[in-house]
């Protein structure tokens, strides 16, 4: 087998395995965390592998990638979310390609989110991104806005809301980091407790490369990681 097909299956088992023993010590079970592959520009094959190797969840950030690579996967028994920045006027070419879109961030897109699911006679599963750190250069609703679009969004009769995702600033250090994901926890925290309609606070999405254990041990049930498993990107 090629080795870069070696180093995927090697590299899967080896954060399933530091996922696990994060939830655990987190108060956890193994399947209380949801592992996903990042595949942006990632080829086709080597997604199909990772698939093979037991990756059941999958998420490209641009719609035209995914649109254009999906074709090509074996994606049966994957679910797929949409995880990077969405423009309104691509909404309508996603929304039924996707199982849920992780990064809105404004009520502009989450009312054509509504105006599109409407159209199709459907729900969409939605998280709501924020921008724990507050970087100017940063996608995410700002945390002092949070409120205000919360509730707006969630009286979208089309929308679903499942939860939250963050990617923090870098840090310097794990207690740094710890600062943001614990904020972030906290707010789900907060927003479960109030159990709202069209409102089920299951998934905090948090945790890259980097950083996937310390976010799961803040609470994070569902890690995103790219790099940790295929690699270096190559941008084309
Ligand atoms: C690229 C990306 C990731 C994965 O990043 P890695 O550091 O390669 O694991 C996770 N989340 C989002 C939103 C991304 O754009």
């Amino acid at each position: 087998m090629e080795q870069k097909l070696i180093d995927i299956q090697e590299n899967i088992k080896f954060i399933r395995n530091r996922i696990n023993e994060a939830a655990v010590k987190s108060g956890r079970s193994e399947s209380d965390v949801r592992f996903m592959a990042v595949t942006k520009t990632v080829d086709p094959v080597y997604i199909n592998h990772a698939i093979e190797c037991g990756i059941d969840l999958i998420g490209e950030n641009k719609v035209q990638e995914f649109l254009s690579k999906k074709d090509e996967l074996r994606l049966e028994k994957v679910e797929k979310h949409l995880i990077g920045h969405l423009q309104s006027n691509k909404v309508r070419k996603i929304i039924t390609e996707v199982d849920l879109i992780q990064s809105v961030d404004s009520v502009s897109l989450a009312k054509e989110i509504e105006r599109q699911a409407e159209k199709n006679n459907m729900t969409a599963d939605i998280l709501l991104e924020i921008n724990v750190g507050d970087e100017e250069s940063k996608t995410g609703m700002d945390k002092s806005q949070f409120y205000e679009i919360f509730s707006e969004i969630a009286e979208m009769k089309h929308i679903a809301i499942k939860g939250l995702m963050t990617i923090p600033p870098i840090c310097e250090n794990n207690a740094e980091l710890r600062k943001f994901f614990d904020e972030m926890y906290n707010l789900f925290i907060d927003i479960k407790t109030k159990k709202l309609d069209n409102v089920s606070m299951d998934i905090l999405s948090m945790g890259m490369s980097g950083d996937y254990e310390e976010a799961i041990l803040c609470g994070s049930n569902l890690v995103r990681v790219g790099s940790a498993i295929f690699g270096p990107r190559i941008y084309k």
